[in-house]
C-alpha cells in the first residue's frame, strides 16, 4: 500500500496506473476510520475497483469556525492498518497548507442542494466539502468515487456537482453501517459518553417507527421522541430524495433526515424509501 502526503505525488501515480487501464476508485474520509469507512472500500472492490485510494484529511474549510476541526479524533497509525486490511492500494494525508497553499482563492459551490437541511444549519460547509472533493477529483482522476449514505445530503451534492462540472465519474452511494444497537457508526461518536450513547439511539429508533403516509404527525412525534430522550433537535425533515425539497408524505422515493445534539456532539442520520 503506498502512501502519499504530496498532492503531485499523489496525482503523478495516479496517472500512470490510469495509463496502465486500472480502474481507480477514491474514498474520501476524514479518517478516525470505522466499519462505515471500511464499507466504502469494499463496495469499490466488488465494483472491480483495481486501484483503491483512500483519502484522510479532516478538511479545515467544511468547519465553521465554532465547530470541531481541532479536537476531531485524527489516528494515523489505527487508519493505515485498517486502509491495509480492508484492501486498500493507496492512501493520502495531505495537510491543510499543501492542500491550501497561500492566497487559495477558488472554491466550488453548490447553489441548490445544499441551501437546506445541515447546509442552513453549518453555513459554508457544503462549500468547503465540494471543494475539497473537486480537489480529490483532479488528483486522482477516479473512475469511480463512494461516499455514504449516512450523509446523504453530501453525497447527493457530489452527484450533482459530478454531473454540473462533467467529471466523468461514476459516484456511488453505500448503506448506512450500524452499530448492533443501530446507531449508526461515526468518528463523532469517540465524544458520547455512556448516557449520550444510550440517548442517541433514539435517532435510529424515531427513523425506524416512521412509517408511508402524512409528514407532520410524524415529524412532531419525531421531536418529541428526540426531546424525551435529551437531545436537542437540530432538524426533522422529510424531503425528495433527489431534490432534497420538502415533501407533506412519506412514500417512495422520500429521505427523512435528522440532526440532534447529544450534549455537545452533533449527529445525523436518515433512512430512505
Ligand atoms: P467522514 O470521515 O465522516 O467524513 O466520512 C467519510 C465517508 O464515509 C463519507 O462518504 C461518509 O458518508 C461515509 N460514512 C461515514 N459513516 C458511515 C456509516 N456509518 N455508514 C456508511 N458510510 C459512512
Amino acid at each position: 500500500m503506498k502512501i502519499f502526503r504530496e498532492p503531485k505525488k499523489l496525482q503523478s501515480w495516479c496517472a500512470a496506473r490510469r495509463m496502465e487501464g486500472r480502474r481507480i476508485a477514491l474514498v474520501p474520509t476524514m479518517g478516525y476510520l470505522h466499519e462505515g469507512h471500511l464499507s466504502l472500500i469494499a463496495e469499490a472492490k466488488r465494483r472491480g475497483a483495481e486501484e483503491i485510494v483512500v483519502s484522510v484529511f479532516v478538511n479545515p474549510v467544511q468547519f465553521g469556525p465554532n465547530e470541531d476541526f481541532d479536537k476531531y479524533p485524527r489516528d494515523e497509525k489505527a487508519d493505515l492498518a485498517k486502509c491495509r486490511a480492508a484492501g486498500a492500494t493507496a492512501v493520502f494525508f495531505p495537510t491543510p497548507a499543501n492542500m491550501y497553499l497561500d492566497a487559495h482563492s477558488v472554491y466550488v459551490n453548490e447553489e441548490s442542494l445544499s441551501k437546506g437541511l445541515c447546509g442552513a444549519r453549518r453555513p459554508g460547509h457544503f462549500r468547503g466539502v465540494c471543494t475539497v472533493v473537486s480537489k480529490l477529483f483532479n488528483l486522482v482522476r477516479p473512475h469511480l468515487a463512494v461516499f455514504g449514505q449516512k450523509d446523504f445530503q453530501q453525497a447527493t451534492i457530489i452527484r450533482r456537482m459530478e454531473r454540473d462540472l462533467n467529471f466523468g465519474i461514476d459516484i456511488v452511494m453505500a448503506p448506512i453501517v450500524r452499530e448492533p444497537s443501530g446507531l449508526a457508526r461515526s468518528s463523532r461518536n469517540a465524544y458520547l459518553s455512556d448516557a449520550e450513547r444510550e440517548n442517541a439511539l433514539a435517532l435510529s429508533q424515531s427513523l425506524a417507527a416512521i412509517k408511508p403516509g402524512p409528514w407532520v404527525p410524524q415529524k412532531r412525534r419525531t421531536e418529541r421522541n428526540l426531546a424525551a430522550h435529551g437531545l436537542k433537535v437540530d432538524y426533522v425533515e422529510a424531503v425528495d430524495a433527489e431534490t432534497l425539497a420538502p415533501v407533506k408524505t412519506v412514500r417512495k422515493g422520500t429521505a427523512v433526515l435528522l440532526a440532534a445534539y447529544a450534549g455537545k456532539t452533533r449527529l445525523i442520520d436518515n433512512r430512505l424509501w
